[in-house]
């Protein structure tokens, strides 16, 4: 299985940061932000950083090819605005110097459009990106207020009307609160099979749900934790079909009164085992107090 986790990557460490911390979450992959999601300040990348990430990727057979970049969820590519499409094109290209191949991006939000109007938008939009050897993997959305990219149709829609190396990610959270119903993702996946294709599934985010289907919400919750629940994400995440499509945890840090910590660590454990942890929290709480 290809599983990892959001990681961070920091202005002084890069790359080789993001490699040692999925690391040491026991991680076979991972997904990062370029610099911080809300915002659109990115530092330069160091050459001599990510040469090193290579060398710790390779000396731990992990494939460059399955490692993720998620685009800043600021950027709304539903608009006509221009700044959404310039920023996206030089982040395509800082992926792409980093020889990561594949791009998460949120396909925006309609604010007062139709949604018509907004996926002709993300159409126009991705279609003026330079080219590129990085495929742009449009996520799944929840329907958060004026999100687009909530059914698998509207996916469908923008893959038909771009030229561009297009992909998709398909986030448990979101489409849980969109209204699908992952106790039979069998049928989940056929429907995504039919209307878009399986080739283009290019990424996963496993994430339980704090809402119930299709709440409409999107706030995520640790592994077993919420209402998608354990075994069917256990059930997602050992599908043969998706073998090889790599799976990311965007799941909450874990708080205790003074700080918060990552649950990556106990979270793929238990997905390794099939065992769910009942003692996530101390588990996690403990671990990183003792360090
Ligand atoms: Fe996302
Ligand atoms: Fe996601
Ligand atoms: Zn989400």
């Amino acid at each position: 299985m290809i599983i990892g986790s959001h990681v961070s990557f920091k202005k002084d460490t890069q790359l080789l940061g993001s490699v040692r911390e999925a690391l040491s979450y026991g991680a076979s992959t991972f997904m990062f932000y370029t610099g911080a999601p809300q915002n659109t300040i990115r530092h330069d990348l160091d050459t001599l950083k990510t040469k090193e990430a290579y060398e710790l990727l390779k000396e731990n057979n992990i494939d460059i090819n399955n490692i993720i970049v998620h685009a800043p969820y600021i950027i709304n590519m539903a608009s006509d605005n221009p700044f959404a499409y310039e920023f996206l094109n030089q982040e395509v290209k800082r992926v792409e110097r980093l020889g990561i191949k594949y791009l998460v991006l949120h396909p925006g939000n309609a604010l007062k459009l139709s949604i018509e109007e907004a996926i002709s938008n993300v159409i126009n939009n991705l279609n003026k990106l330079d080219k590129s050897s990085v495929t742009i993997c449009i996520e799944t959305m929840a329907g958060k207020g004026s999100e687009i990219g909530t059914n698998f149709e509207q996916i469908k829609k923008i893959i038909d009307g771009v030229s561009i190396n297009i992909g998709v990610c398909l986030d448990t959270c979101h489409i849980n609160d969109a209204g699908y119903d992952l106790s039979n993702f069998d049928e989940v996946l056929k429907s995504f099979d039919e209307i878009i294709g399986l080739k283009y599934l290019k990424c996963i985010h496993i994430n339980d749900s704090k809402n119930l289907m299709g709440a409409k919400k999107d706030r995520h919750e640790n592994i077993g934790y919420g209402t998608i629940g354990f075994d069917n994400l256990i059930n997602i995440l050992y599908n043969e079909k998706i073998k090889d499509v790599p799976k990311i945890l965007e799941t909450p840090y874990i708080k205790d009164s003074k700080t918060s910590y990552p649950p990556y660590k106990f979270e793929i454990e238990m997905i390794k085992n099939k065992t769910f942890n009942e003692n996530l929290y101390n588990d996690v709480i403990n671990y990183y107090n003792d360090f």
